[in-house]
């Protein structure tokens, strides 16, 4: 007889979610999010690790859950749990991968898209803007992952809500990178980006002169990210100015929260390619935007992606890994995979930009 197999992290993380969401705020809702999140995060089989974590009333029903034999048995269950009331997968929680997930992408990733075949470490933030680590710690842990290039790309000051870089910050991030570059750019060669702001009407908040002294210019949605209007005609001025190299995290989604904006994709991802601007698959796991969909329309409409960690301090360097597995699982060919280039490769594709 065929044995069923247990319900994989992610299932189980959308039940604890569902029936999260039928609970008022309070210890309840929170005891049942924590537990969402961590299977979401955990490395392996999750019955050890969010049961050590649960407060004791939740146990009981974490052990049913965990117990059932089958994913429509777990989708069963939580009907039975939520009185017939769990809502459908609400749509800041689609096409996510857990941890698990990611792991087990990647272990069945054809061979050149290896995580280890990652040269290029892309987009990640340092304390000169809302980062934890310094610019040479971030450096050094790029090294040490077996990067041989990488790309920091702190916030712009149009940012309110992070400590941005004005263009004196930019000037003297840029002298710290010079000295690096000089002792250690055989091993880890730093690049220069900056996260600049899409504005509302989708001009960036950094002007031309300024953008031109930069290696990078990766520009953002970081608000205005309702979903009821269709924001193309934003993006489509965006990756149409001068200067801007790459498209970050394009719909601004974050995980419960938001499931960030509607556009035309086929339109915006055509502009892409058009202007040569590279389209991101941002890894931090709240986000993962591209998701594997719209990663597949990318790469049909020709765009060069980057995989970015967006990581705020050196353990999120690792994030990474999230954007290859949606890399994988989108079935990008690794051709168009900026990271997998040589630096030389890399620093000439910024200059046919
Ligand atoms: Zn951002
Ligand atoms: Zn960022």
């Amino acid at each position: 007889m065929a044995r069923t197999a247990p319900p994989s992290n992610a299932a189980l993380a959308e039940a604890l979610f569902r029936l999260a969401d039928r609970e008022p705020p309070g210890e309840r809702r929170l005891a049942l999010l924590r537990a969402g999140y961590s299977a979401m995060d955990a490395p392996g089989p999750v019955r050890r690790r969010v049961l050590a974590e649960a407060p004791p009333w939740l146990e009981p029903l974490l052990g049913q859950l965990l117990a059932c034999p089958g994913e429509g048995a777990l989708a069963a269950a939580v009907e039975r749990l939520a009185g017939g009331s769990a809502r459908r997968r609400r749509p800041a929680r689609e096409r996510f991968l857990s941890r698990a997930e990611v792991d087990g992408v990647l272990a069945g990733a054809p061979e050149p898209l290896r995580p280890g075949l990652l040269r290029g470490a892309f987009h990640w933030h340092t304390r000169d803007s809302d980062g934890h680590a310094t610019l040479e710690t971030m450096a050094r842990a790029c090294h040490r992952r077996g990067a041989f290039w990488a790309v920091v790309a702190d916030h712009s000051r149009g940012l309110e809500v992070a400590s941005g870089l004005d263009a004196e910050g930019v000037r003297l991030q840029r002298r710290r990178l010079r000295r690096w570059n000089d002792r250690y750019g055989d091993e880890l060669l730093l690049i220069q980006g900056l996260e600049v702001e899409i504005l509302e009407d989708g001009t960036v908040d950094v002007p031309a002169v300024e953008r031109d002294a930069l290696d990078v210019v990766v520009a953002a949605v970081h608000r205005e990210l309702g979903p009821e209007r269709d924001q193309t005609a934003r993006l489509l001025r965006a990756v149409t100015s001068p200067g801007v190299h790459v498209l970050a995290h394009p719909r601004g989604r974050l995980f419960q929260h938001r499931p960030g904006i509607r556009a035309r994709w086929e339109r915006v991802f055509a502009a892409c390619a058009e202007a040569g601007v590279a389209v991101e698959i941002n890894g931090f796991p709240r986000r993962q935007d591209l998701d594997w969909e719209l990663a597949r329309l990318a790469v049909e409409a020709g765009c060069d992606l980057l995989l970015a960690s967006d990581a705020h301090a050196v353990p999120h360097l690792e994030y990474d890994r999230y954007a290859l597995a949606i890399a994988v699982r989108a079935g990008v060919p690794a051709e168009r995979i900026l990271n997998l280039r040589r630096a030389d490769v890399f620093l000439d594709w910024l200059a046919a930009g």
